[in-house]
């Protein structure tokens, strides 16, 4: 077994789409970023390189090259499976925590898990999603933006 953990925090930004876990979330604003500023697969990218020991995501997907301008996440989550795959290994769980005061995310939990199973290629009972506020406190509790936490154990 092999565990791995990432984090990541995104400002949020007006006139932008609001993805998170590859759920589009009805919002006023988005996160600011390169790609679609999906902070919770952006985790879950680093927790899955860290476990397989094969560095980050800004060393795969640089912020610095155009072809992942506003690229859909999952798209590199799925690059991300498929690096893992070759050195076979396979996901045994995960779980994620997403710090947001707002929006209210409860309704979109369980569609998250089941999407990101299917692009983690395993059950949807070994993904966990969670939310919570941060009490008003820090960046997330201001509303400046949303912070994604994620623990991943892979099988090898
Ligand atoms: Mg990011």
């Amino acid at each position: 077994m092999l565990i791995g953990q990432g984090i990541d925090a995104h400002r949020f930004a007006a006139g932008r789409p609001l993805v998170l876990g590859g759920i589009e979330i009805d919002y006023d604003r988005g996160l600011a970023a390169h790609s679609d500023g999906d902070v919770v697969i952006h985790a879950l990218c680093d927790a899955l390189l860290g476990a397989a020991g094969l560095g980050d995501i800004g060393h795969h997907f640089p912020d610095t090259d155009a072809a992942y301008e506003g690229i859909d996440s999952r798209i590199l989550l799925r690059r991300v499976m498929d690096a893992l795959q070759e050195r076979g290994l396979g996901v045994h769980n995960a779980d994620l925590t997403i710090a947001a005061q707002a929006p209210k995310l409860a309704p979109h939990m369980a569609p998250m898990r089941a999407l990101l199973a299917g692009d983690l290629r395993c059950p949807p009972e070994r993904v966990n999603v969670k939310a919570t506020t941060t009490e008003r406190m820090g960046f997330t509790g201001r509303g400046e933006g949303i912070a994604a936490f994620a623990v991943v154990l892979l099988d090898q």
